[in-house]
């Protein structure tokens, strides 16, 4: 809830051509009703520009990959039919081909509790279970 909401009257004008016309008051069912209504949009914009956000991201580590790809080809001869083979060693590594590396909830070694795969490091013991650079935790 918008704590300026909550510090409003419950008493509002309608506005008419810039002029206050009427007071009329609200329901505190109906404050509430407008509290929510706020923060509803307002979580809305904000998911809104985080989206963009992730486009843009999105976007532009694409064009970095392609890139990063013809350098690479250009240089050493890779093929894209290795490229592709290389994708699918890579997909099939959570033994599941479906275009994403999803790493499983695993043991760890240390203290043998369940760790997340959402963590590179067990959150009771702190060992480390993942070093990768691609771990997006
Ligand atoms: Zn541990």
């Amino acid at each position: 809830m918008n704590p300026l909401f909550s510090l409003l009257p419950a008493i509002v004008g309608t506005v008419v051509d810039g002029q206050v016309t009427q007071n009329r008051t609200i329901p505190n069912e109906s404050v509430g009703a407008i509290n929510e209504s706020y923060s509803a949009k307002h979580t809305a914009q904000r998911a809104e520009r985080q989206v963009k956000i992730l486009e843009a991201n999105l976007a532009k580590t694409m064009m970095i990959c392609e890139s990063l790809w013809e350098l690479l080809a250009e240089r050493t001869g890779l093929t894209e039919q290795e490229l592709y083979q290389k994708i699918l060693e890579v997909d099939i590594r959570d033994d599941v081909q479906d275009n994403k590396n999803q790493r499983k909830a695993t043991q760890c070694p240390k203290c043998q509790r369940t760790v997340s795969a959402r963590h590179a490091a067990c959150l009771y013991c702190g060992e480390v279970i993942d070093q990768s650079i691609f771990n997006l935790s």
